[in-house]
């Protein structure tokens, strides 16, 4: 059998995470009691007039620009039309002649065994901006197909990719970086398991080194990476097989099923021709002015993906913590305002990476959640520089700045966690150790000098631990040379 390419595109759904529906003023909370959010326009009763919500404007603009697409600026929408019991008024609001972004990409990182990782680009051919349909359930013990019609109306975004992908880890890897984008740039939760996040894959393959493409299969509603990758594998090998045989691919819709692993046909795909698309006739055209694009370039935060380059380039971290500390918006903030007070990034890297996630991880918070001061990390990894505090105090002091928003330096003092640097508070003590381990004493001076450790734990333990480490090695070094003479 000679060698295959695989070449897959993708059609990725995300419910944005406005308060309200697209078209109208319904809540569109997750889970709920059925049919508890809808009304006329959602539920599609004759007559009823949608009203577009300008959040979802701003947010798909939001989104166009992080995939650095061209923004439309006459965008409008279009019915797409077809039947199905989900969809009360039998068509969709949809985007086909003019979609509100174009022309896109966003780079990935993959890994690879000789260089460590590559980029690649993957071009982003359209965005638009739609509305859900409702949610079928069928219960098979009564025979019974319920209609849950809250889901009509949640706003949508559809981004299109061109066929740039070569494999399952490529799409993969796209995925989680769009979603680690997307929910860093606020526009939605990207929760998969809630299908706020749903790939479409459309497959064909090739042989290596072949210009054409070949026929694809689409499948639809892909709720896991795992989904993804295990359904691009099959159809894969399910399509070359077919073409090894003589046999031809059909133009044609299926079904991934999750538990058997297999893809089933569905059926044949239509073409956009058999939607009978027309411009919605209930909506007016969608104006975006030159300063709304303006406001929107101007409030996009620096990206995922540039702060971590950042991170790795400027500030010398690896690319995996790099990776890490970028992926949230509240932690990256956290990470830079930490390196500017302590000075030192990796520093700052270490402790967020370490301490600092260990208490997301202990109390199960999620990084919007944080309420630390912003300064406090850095400022308690300036007292472990300065040799002020030690690192188990440190750690106690964290703790309690994050969990109860104290501040640092009034903590150490208030729990007396200072260390001890002055001499002459411990230059006493320490003659008192000396005084009380004389054996110990006279062995160092015979040249057992591996009991100077054991004066010094001593002498660390008389000051409760409190003495600053070098200050106290110095004095006992000290203090048995100076009677040596
Ligand atoms: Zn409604």
């Amino acid at each position: 059998m000679s060698d295959y390419e695989t070449v897959v595109g993708l059609e990725v759904h995300v419910e944005l995470k406005t308060e309200s529906k697209i078209f109208c003023s319904c809540p569109t909370k997750f889970g709920g009691a059925p049919n508890a959010q809808i009304c006329e326009v959602c539920a599609g009763l004759p007559g009823a007039l949608p009203r577009l919500n300008q959040k979802v404007v701003d947010y798909a603009i939001r989104t166009a620009l992080a995939l650095h697409c061209e923004v439309t600026r006459e965008s409008r929408f279009d019915r797409k039309n077809y039947f199905y019991p989900d969809l009360p008024k039998g068509y969709q609001i949809s985007q086909l002649y003019a979609p509100i972004g174009r022309d896109g990409f966003m780079d990935i990182d993959l890994s690879s065994p000789d260089e460590g990782s590559i980029t690649k680009r993957i071009r982003i051919h359209e965005l638009h901006m739609e509305d859900d349909a409702g949610k079928l359930t069928h219960d098979e013990a009564s025979r019974k197909t319920f209609i849950d019609l809250s889901r009509c109306g949640v706003p949508l975004l559809e981004i299109v990719t061109e066929p740039d992908f070569r494999s399952a880890e490529e799409v993969v890897a796209f995925l989680e970086t769009l979603r680690t984008m997307l929910k860093f740039i606020g526009v939605s939760d990207c929760k998969m398991q809630e299908g706020s996040l749903r790939a479409d894959v459309n497959l064909s393959v090739r042989q290596v080194g072949a210009d054409e493409l070949g026929t694809r299969t689409e499948m639809k509603n892909l709720s896991s990476f795992r989904a993804v990758s295990k359904a691009i594998s099959y159809e894969a090998d399910r399509q070359w097989k077919v073409i090894s045989e003589g046999g031809t691919i059909e133009r044609e819709t299926r079904r991934w099923d999750e538990e058997k692993e297999v893809s089933l046909a569905m059926r044949k795909k239509e073409d956009a021709a058999e939607y009978k698309y027309f411009p919605e006739p209930d909506l007016p055209m969608l104006h975006i002015t030159s300063q709304k694009l303006a406001t929107a370039r101007a409030e996009l935060p620096e990206l995922p993906q540039e702060r971590k380059n950042r991170y790795v380039t400027q500030m010398g971290l690896p690319k995996y913590d790099a990776g890490l500390l970028s992926a949230e918006r509240k932690i990256a903030e956290l990470f830079e305002k930490t390196a500017r007070i302590c000075g030192d990034p990796k520093e700052a890297s270490n402790w967020m990476m370490g301490d600092f996630m260990k208490l997301l991880n202990d109390t199960s918070t999620a990084p919007e959640e944080i309420e630390i001061r912003e300064e406090s990390l850095g400022e308690i990894i300036l007292m472990v520089k300065e040799g002020r505090i030690s690192r188990a105090s440190a750690k106690e002091v964290l703790r309690s700045a994050f969990a109860e928003e104290t501040v640092p330096e009034e903590y150490a003092t208030a729990h007396d966690l200072w260390l001890i640097r002055d001499e002459a508070v411990l230059m006493p003590v320490v003659q008192q150790v000396l005084d009380a381990n004389e054996k110990a004493v006279n062995e160092y001076r015979a040249g057992k000098t591996k009991n100077l450790q054991f004066l010094l734990g001593q002498s660390m333990r008389a000051t409760k631990g409190k003495a600053d480490p070098s200050v106290l090695a110095m004095l006992v070094t000290q203090a048995l040379q100076n009677d040596m003479t």
